[in-house]
């Protein structure tokens, strides 16, 4: 009776007044017949509310995961255009299975995959980024009373050959989708609630934030707070998507990632985040002459070493100086080796180097127009005796490198100084 009258009161909504709401679940969300089953009546329920619906799927939690596995068990060096059909499917199985979940509450459902939009991407196989997407025929649908289900992180190259958009590619199939669409929102279903001040397994007052700025989230995202894809943020930036972070197994209000200008009072510090497993090298007495930056970090590049913070102190004599910068523990041999490799033709003295250090940044976009953060920082961290290894800074956040063993400690005396915690 109460789904007839809500479909009643769709037939009622006019298509001009109808929002289009892009639904995004991730692999979590959608682990099993029984989440899919839930999540469909998430949409199902948002239809019947007189919404357009777009449902955007991950593949189910660990299934792309396994998929590598079986890549890497046929071949080690493997084709990276055949490694993208198979990363592939994990998303196009689920997309089935929504749209089979949903026509079985009375709706019109179908999936489209990837080449069949086309969403068109470059040819950066296992990472390619989309350069089009002809959303012409699912508007038509939608506005017809079909709900459209696309598989996420999936697109086709110029070759005509399927390509995934990197890890955690979903959320940018989704954001693109509603940015195509003009959609009024995009609401991105996962296994938390939203964005928290800090990691509420260490800081326990940690709370949720009603809205975040889309520079900060940029912040968190890239930072360790993993709840979205980082480019899918940017894009969501670029072409002012409304993105909503919510849990999918509740039903309380999650966080927007909005523009600035819906910020009223900008928080000096909105969040506090960090990341371990970081690693330092210093390279001693290297010249200080133009190009000997680009000699170092060229040669990393190319060997895909991420480097992260750089800080080059100032010549003592002129002739040479320190340069000190961070990669992942991960890759700190790799970068090692390439730089032992290179050492006479960039020319340093000695290669010192260090691990189990931790990265703790402060974001908040209110940065720009407050002074003392920085001090604030320094003090509480002097304060708690921890010491400061390396400091970076960008116009909405304060990072500092410190010994992983006092991550906890430092993310629970700056919570608490910066206001955070009541
Ligand atoms: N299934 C892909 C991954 O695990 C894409 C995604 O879920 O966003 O990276
Ligand atoms: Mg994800």
């Amino acid at each position: 009776m109460i789904i007839y009258l809500l479909r009643l009161f769709r037939k009622h909504v006019s298509v001009a007044d109808m929002s289009c709401i892009v639904q995004k679940f991730g692999g979590t969300s959608v682990a099993d017949i029984d989440c899919i089953k839930m999540a469909a009546k998430r949409v199902v329920s948002a239809y019947n509310s007189g919404n357009q619906m777009v449902v955007v799927v991950s593949a189910m939690a660990g299934v792309t995961n396994n998929l590598i596995e079986l890549t890497e068990q046929v071949n080690g060096i493997f084709d990276v255009r055949e490694y993208d059909v198979i990363l592939s499917s994990g998303e196009q199985t689920n997309a089935g299975l929504m749209a089979l979940a949903i026509q079985d509450l009375g709706i019109q459902a179908r999936s489209w995959l990837g080449w069949q939009l086309p969403i068109k991407t470059d040819s950066k196989y296992g990472r390619a980024r989309i350069t089009e997407i002809d959303i012409s025929e699912i508007k038509k649908r939608i506005e017809n009373n079909e709900v459209a289900v696309v598989p996420g992180f999936q697109g086709l190259s110029k070759e005509n050959r399927i390509t995934t958009l990197g890890r955690g590619g979903s959320d940018l199939t989704a954001v693109a989708i509603a940015g195509a669409l003009n959609a009024d929102r995009c609401e991105i279903y996962t296994d938390v609630d939203g964005i928290y001040t800090c990691d509420p397994r260490i800081v326990s007052k940690a709370k949720k934030l009603d809205k975040v700025t889309y520079e900060e989230m940029l912040e968190l995202a890239s930072q360790g707070a993993r709840v979205l894809q980082a480019r899918s943020v940017e894009l969501a930036k670029n072409h002012g998507v409304r993105v909503e972070v919510k849990s999918a197994f509740t039903d309380t209000p999650g966080t927007q990632v909005v523009s600035e200008d819906e910020i009223l009072e900008k928080e000096v510090v909105s969040g506090i985040s960090y990341s371990s497993d970081e690693a330092k090298i210093t390279l001693r007495r290297v010249k200080d002459q133009p190009g000997v930056a680009a000699g170092i970090f060229g040669p990393l590049a190319d060997a895909s070493v991420n480097v992260d913070m750089i800080v080059q102190n100032v010549s003592e004599d002129g002739k040479t100086t320190d340069l000190t910068f961070t990669v992942t523990a991960k890759d700190l041999n790799h970068a090692k080796e390439v730089l032992s490799e290179k050492k006479s033709k960039i020319g340093f003295d000695e290669l010192v180097s260090d691990s189990n250090l931790s990265k703790i940044s402060i974001v908040g976009v209110g940065m720009r127009s407050n002074t003392g953060v920085a001090k604030t920082m320094f003090n509480t961290l002097a304060k708690k005796n921890i010491n400061i290894k390396v400091i970076s800074t960008s116009e909405i956040k304060i990072s500092v490198l410190i010994d992983t063993e006092y991550t906890e400690l430092a993310l629970r005396a700056l919570h608490s100084a910066y206001g955070l915690d009541q």
